[in-house]
């Protein structure tokens, strides 16, 4: 049953759903996360993403890579990130059926050639809680009705992270969503259309259930529109979602804690601060 409500976005509303570990916890059991990536021309977006989810809290985080890409992660930092190449997307899915791993992050740098686009389809064929940013948004769009079809069936829950820009080539034509209509208005309809937790990015940010609960964000500055910065959002909400949260909740989370980030320092702020940023806000929250 669609429950229609529209809340502000603040810990008050996620916070009984925040990530419970106790004392004798392992790395394995505070959650792994996966971060899909591209080749050899962006290394930088899935390590932004992956950074972020250790710092949420995450246990673990592999970058899967293109072959090519393999020795350029590896020589990069965190030293605690695991790398690992996948030939083919046949490997890549045995990757993600076969391995630990708790929630996926898939689009950023991830590249828009058949090979990405099988990956794509491999992560919605899949059960795991999956963030779908950047690239597989363009992926997801481009693909209709047949992506869209496998979002909407997917067992797993599912969070998207469009821009503006992305959420046009996300809903390309569909009916509805004319750009007169308001944000929340548009990100409550593509939700309920994807059977996904949809986040509309930029100033306000919308995130929107497909049970029709939505929250306004208002925390965050203009410092954040700087290269980067949705990657790490991105892997903030795969580090929850590692975590158990739940899809809505770990969004909510997610884009508080990155807005506050953003305004820990002005416009000299790049997005490798904003991961740093989190231990001194989760505490905050804990
Ligand atoms: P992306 O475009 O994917 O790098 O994502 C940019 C991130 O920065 C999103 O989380 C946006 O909500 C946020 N952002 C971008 N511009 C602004 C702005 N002017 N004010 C507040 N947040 C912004
Ligand atoms: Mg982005």
């Amino acid at each position: 049953r669609i429950t229609t409500s529209t809340f502000r976005n603040a810990p008050g509303l996620w916070r009984t759903r925040w990530p419970d570990h106790d004392p004798g916890v392992h790395k394995y059991a505070r959650g792994a996360v996966a971060v899909a990536a591209g080749g050899l021309s962006g290394v930088g977006a899935p390590r932004l993403g992956a950074r972020a989810a250790l710092r949420v809290g995450a246990g673990l985080a592999t970058i899967i890579c293109r072959p090519e890409a393999l020795a350029a992660h590896a020589a990069r930092g965190p030293d605690a990130l695991m790398q690992r190449a996948a030939a083919d997307p046949a490997a890549f899915e045995a990757m993600l059926s076969g391995g630990k791993v708790d929630a996926l992050l898939i689009g950023p740098a991830l590249g828009l050639d058949d090979e990405a686009r099988s990956w794509v389809a491999a992560a919605l064929r899949g059960g795991h809680p999956c963030v779908f940013d950047a690239d597989a948004l363009t992926h997801i769009g481009a693909q209709r009705p047949a992506f869209p079809d496998l979002l909407q069936q997917r067992p797993g829950p599912a969070v998207l992270t469009p821009h503006e820009g992305e959420f046009k080539r996300l809903v390309a034509d569909a009916a509805g969503f004319d750009p007169e209509r308001g944000k929340l208005e548009r990100a409550r309809r593509a939700a309920g259309l994807m059977g996904a937790v949809v986040v509309l990015k930029g100033p306000d940010t919308v995130i929107a259930a497909p049970d029709g609960r939505a929250a306004i964000n208002n925390t965050g500055s203009s410092a954040l529109a700087t290269a980067g910065s949705g990657d790490v959002l991105g892997g903030i909400v795969a580090g929850l979602l590692a975590q158990k949260m739940p899809a809505f909740e770990a969004a909510c989370a997610a884009v508080w804690l990155h807005g506050r980030a953003g305004e820990t320092s002005g416009m000299g702020l790049i997005a490798d601060d904003l991961p740093e940023a989190l231990p001194g806000l989760l505490a905050e929250v804990e």
